[in-house]
């Protein structure tokens, strides 16, 4: 059964707590004065982050914990819902 709102909000909080990416040399300075983070859930950073240098997510626990399939640069190529449906439209292409 679906957890209520304010759980899954509370839930969503927490994962967020755990994001390393204000560690990671991709993340800016722009990204971080606009708080910016939680990239595989919130979507690609707009004006903030453009260049790919490393990313850090395959060793943060949020994709382990959430059950996330794309594991890195959630910065620059989309949040996993939009990474699964692009993967989904590839799919029906073949
Ligand atoms: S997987 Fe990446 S974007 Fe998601 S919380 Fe971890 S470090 Fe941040
Ligand atoms: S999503 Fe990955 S590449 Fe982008 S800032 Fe976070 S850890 Fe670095």
């Amino acid at each position: 059964m679906q957890m209520p709102l304010a759980a899954r909000i509370d839930a969503l909080k927490a994962e967020r707590a755990k994001c390393i990416c204000m560690n990671c040399p991709t993340y800016t300075k722009c990204a971080e004065n606009f708080d910016q983070g939680f990239f595989c859930f919130t979507g690609m950073s707009i004006i903030c982050i453009d260049h790919e240098v490393e990313c850090l997510c395959p060793k943060c626990p949020v994709p382990q914990d959430t059950g996330l399939k794309h594991t890195a640069f959630y910065c620059t190529r989309g949040n996993e819902k939009e990474r699964r449906y692009d993967q989904s439209l590839a799919g029906k292409e073949k």
